[in-house]
């Protein structure tokens, strides 16, 4: 049983940080453990591209909706869908009006909370279900249950978004969302589909002579960052703190069949690995 302990004016409970300052680099260092929960290890969490793929309409969603169905049964899956071109606009009638970080980052998670309707009702027939963020302890449930749960891709900070360097934009991106909701479950593996192969040195729509990054580790990448990203920069500065997530891919879901061989675990588009390097 605790034990309570006095003494020094206070009380507290008996504890490995009894007394500690939970700011205090020393204290933070010792807390840190190879055995952190892996809540949910064997789900892959796949990230539809707002832009990329979702606001193309039903020649880029179909196609990739059917994949996902077929999926069923094979793979334990979360899909996770951005806000894509609405959030531009959004954002820009936001900022017109002087509406601070926190609030232009709750409008954001608005307009994904409507792709995220969008897609379920497309994949509702094959068993999906839109996850409202207050009820994602029930997630496990629904992937038992064989249903693929679709949540929004923007990170939880709402009116509690950070204010960044220069303008009021959020830096916190639906890449980065995606990338926390695998690494607080535990999840291994990501697989972003957009619009493009993968990884480039540049942006390919831009630069004729952008070179494809088959496979990279993301040690590798931190040496060799493109200016130009396919997905948020925060993502891979926050990878290189994280826990759990080992791979993250990007496939091209304007061809077909990408989706299900990334599934299926083949090296096709972009695989970036962390190799473990933790000790
Ligand atoms: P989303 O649909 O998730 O909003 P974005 O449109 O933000 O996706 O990102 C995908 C786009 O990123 C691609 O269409 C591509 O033009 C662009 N891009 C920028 N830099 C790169 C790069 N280095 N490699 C590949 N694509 C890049
Ligand atoms: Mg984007």
């Amino acid at each position: 049983m605790s034990k309570l302990v006095t003494g020094d004016g206070r009380t507290h409970i008996r504890s490995s940080l009894m007394r500690e300052s939970l700011v205090d680099k020393r204290v933070i260092a010792k807390t840190d453990s190879e055995h952190e929960l892996a809540i949910l290890p064997d789900v892959t969490l796949v990230g539809i591209g707002g832009q990329s793929i979702f606001d193309r309409g039903k020649d880029a969603v179909h196609p990739i909706v059917q994949e996902l169905a077929d999926s069923r049964g094979k793979h334990r899956i979360i899909v996770g869908v951005g806000g894509g071109t609405r959030v531009r606009h959004t954002v820009s009638i936001a900022v017109d009006l002087g509406i601070p970080t926190g609030g232009i980052a709750q409008l954001v998670g608005a307009m994904e909370e409507a792709n995220a309707v969008f897609l379920n009702a497309l994949l509702a027939r094959h068993g999906s279900i839109a996850m409202p963020r207050d009820h994602f302890w029930e997630i496990a449930l629904y992937l038992d249950a064989g249903m693929m749960p679709i949540v929004i891709s923007i990170p939880p900070y709402h009116f509690w978004e950070p204010p960044p360097e220069g303008g009021p934009l959020p830096v916190h991106g639906s890449d980065f969302g995606l990338f926390l909701h695998a690494e607080v479950l535990g999840m291994q593996r990501i697989i972003f589909v957009k619009d493009e192969d993968g990884l480039y040195t540049k942006d390919p729509k831009h630069h004729s002579d952008a070179k494809h990054i088959p496979y990279i580790t993301l040690e590798e990448l931190s040496h060799t960052m493109p200016d130009e990203l396919i997905l948020d920069r925060t993502l891979f500065e926050t990878w290189a703190t994280a826990r759990h997530v080992k791979r993250v891919q990007i496939v091209n879901g304007l061809k077909p069949g990408m989706l299900t061989r990334a599934l299926e675990g083949e090296d096709v588009g972009t695989v970036i690995i962390k190799e473990a390097s933790r000790g």
